[in-house]
Order: structure tokens, then sequence, then C-alpha cells
């Protein structure tokens, strides 16, 4: 379960995947939790990553995201993890499935014991509401309310034309504010590759060209931090958009090698669909898929970055040195980022060829 990012830059945000364990058993779930999951962050690991996370750049680093799993199956590291985040000074968002809100009286119950969790993200769907009913999202939404904590909703689906989904959409639309609800696309990763609802998918030659929408680092419990907290962290290494690894580098040195990791800011300044754009007018199409899931970025990440001949020459033509330039500049225009340029101290943009495939169809 992952929170709902709101256009956060790629370092205002971090987030920590406590634990694999979920009270329940989405048959959609692309990280494969479950009841019967018992990986999880160890205690001391955590807080030493929140540590380093508000010591990194003094303080740019400003919230963490803390999901799962379901984050809510254990309370007590919740609350210790959480607390200790507040005390750093990050602000803290928690996802969840909503299942500890059974009552209105549960739901305050638990949320004040949590007082350094300023926002929830709750995920709920076809699949989550075959365990976890409406009321119980009702009962977490108002309970927010009355506790001044924020809030917002994920549901996920592998159609926006499904009527189930539409029912649940109408539904949800009686009790919480249209803005506050997100729509994400069922991958075929993890569990959903065998059981979601294959059928309903709908596929499309054009590739998404919807940004990138969770682009917040993700640190796993075995340490591993990807740079994507979507279907990409439930891929085992070698994962292109792995940065390091926490137990073996400090967040720092590897945030520091991820400024100058041209895949990562590609996806960043255009979206996944400029990798297709960028393999095509290199001569690779003929090893491109032939069709991508309707309105998903991320089925465009999983279906090439998963390839390893595809990664392999992805990370060819974007460590070229005009290519690592075009991006750099296009950080500094599109995400008012300079940091690369400097790294590579280039000043003037006459490195650059006009023609270079990354600036072609630049909309
Ligand atoms: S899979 Fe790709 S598009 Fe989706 S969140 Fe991760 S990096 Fe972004």
């Amino acid at each position: 379960m992952t929170a709902r990012t709101e256009n956060t830059s790629f370092l205002s945000t971090i987030g920590l995947l406590l634990t694999y364990r979920c009270t329940i058993h989405c048959p959609h779930c692309f990280a494969e939790a479950g009841p019967g999951r018992k990986e999880k962050m160890a205690l001391g690991s955590a807080l030493g990553w929140i540590d380093e996370i508000a010591a990194y750049r003094n303080g740019c680093i400003r919230s963490v995201e803390l999901t799962g799993g379901e984050p809510f199956f254990d309370l007590q590291t919740l609350a210790l993890v959480s607390d200790h985040a507040m005390k750093a000074g990050l602000s803290i968002t928690a996802a969840t499935n909503a299942g500890w809100a059974g009552t209105l009286e549960q739901a305050i119950l638990t949320l004040n014991e949590l007082p350094g969790i300023r926002k929830i993200s709750i995920s709920t769907d076809v699949y989550h509401q075959q365990f976890i009913p409406d009321g119980h999202i009702h009962n977490a939404v108002i309970a927010a309310e009355l506790l001044g904590r924020r809030y917002d909703i994920t549901v996920t689906t592998e159609s926006e034309q499904d009527e189930q989904y539409l029912k649940v959409m109408e539904r949800l639309e009686r009790i919480v504010d249209r803005r506050l609800i997100g729509t994400r696309i069922t991958l075929p990763v993890g569990r959903a590759l065998k059981a979601a609802r294959s059928c309903k998918r709908k596929l499309s030659q054009e590739p998404s060209s919807r940004p990138c929408g969770s682009s917040v680092p993700l640190i796993l419990p075995d340490g591993r931090l990807i740079a994507c907290s979507g279907p990409m962290t439930a891929i085992h290494d070698p994962n292109p958009l792995s940065l390091g690894n926490l137990r073996r580098d400090s967040l720092s040195s590897i945030l520091e090698r991820a400024e100058t990791n041209p895949l990562l800011h590609l996806i960043r300044v255009w979206g996944p669909h400029r990798m297709v754009s960028l393999l095509q007018s290199r001569g690779h199409g003929d090893l491109l898929p032939k069709e991508y899931l309707c309105g998903s970025s991320c089925d465009i990440c999983s279906r090439l970055l998963c390839d390893k001949r595809l990664a392999e020459i992805l990370n060819q033509i974007l460590n070229e040195p005009e290519n690592r330039n075009v991006i750099a500049y296009a950080q500094r225009q599109r995400l008012s980022n300079t940091e690369t340029l400097h790294r590579y101290r280039v000043d003037g943009t006459g490195q650059i060829d006009a023609t270079n495939a990354l600036l072609q169809s630049d909309i």
C-alpha cells in the first residue's frame, strides 16, 4: 500500500515501507502483502534512517510517508516511528486500508494514539471492499476531520470505465470531496499478475503520456532505496530504479549519487513515455512492447525496465555525455533544479545539438 503523492518534488519526501504484513489479502496487491507475511523494518533501522532523512542537507527533506503492507497492523511500532519522525521535525503521512475504523469511536481512539501522523492516505476499491466496507472509510474520514488530520483516498482499478469501479467512486463521492480521490490503474505486477481481473484491462498501442505519479524514493525493510514508491518497488535486483542500500551506504551518499542518475531524471522530467520515444528514435522499436495499459505511466516502467536487454540499452543511451547534458538542462527548465548542471560543470546550451532525440516532440 502506498500513499498518494501531491506533485512532491523528488527530494522533499521519502517513504519507509514498515511492513509487508497486512490485515487483508487483496488479489491486486503488487507488494504481495498479507496476514502471512513476516518481513518488517527493524525498529532501530527505521529510527536511524529517519535521523538520516532529517539531517540530509540541513532539512531539505520535509516529510516521510509510512507505508506497507498495512502500517496500522502494528500500532505500537507505528506510534514509535511517527513520534520519532515528528520530533525530528518531519511531517508524516501514513498509508492505510482503514481496517481499524470499524466504528467512529475506534477510529478516533486510533488516530488519537498517533499524534505524529498529520495525514492518512486511504486505499479502497473493489478488492479492498471485499474485506473492508465503505463504513470504515467514512469513519476514518470523519475521525480525521474531527482531529484536524488531512486525508486522501486512492481507488485502484483495471479500467476507468469498469462499472464496479464507477459504483465505488459514486459511493465515495457522497462522503468525500471528489478532489481528494485519485485513481490508479492495476498493473500486472506481484499478485495482480495472476489474480486481478485481467479481462477488464484496456490496452493501447500508444504508451500513456501521463507523468510519473509517485516519484517518492522508498526505503524497503532490507535497506534498499528505490527511486519510486509504485510498482518498481516490487522488482528484485537488478532493479534499474534501485539507488543503493542503506545497510551499506549512508543516505546522503546515495542521494548525492542519485542527482546525476539520468534514468531517474528522464522519468521525472518527461514521464516514462519518453523512454519509448527515445528507444524508437534509436532504432530499437522492434524490441518494444506491442501494447500498453491505457492511462498508466507505471505500466511503461514495469514493461521496459523489467526487460534486462531494454534496461541495458537505455542505460547506455542515457549515459552518452550529450544526453546527460540535455537531461540536466531539462531539470533546470522544468523542475528549477540546477544541481546536476553544476555537477557536470556545463554552463551553456552550446554543448547541445538541437536535433537531440530527447528534445524532439517536447510538448
Ligand atoms: S513505476 Fe515509473 S511512473 Fe510509476 S511511480 Fe514508479 S517511476 Fe513513477
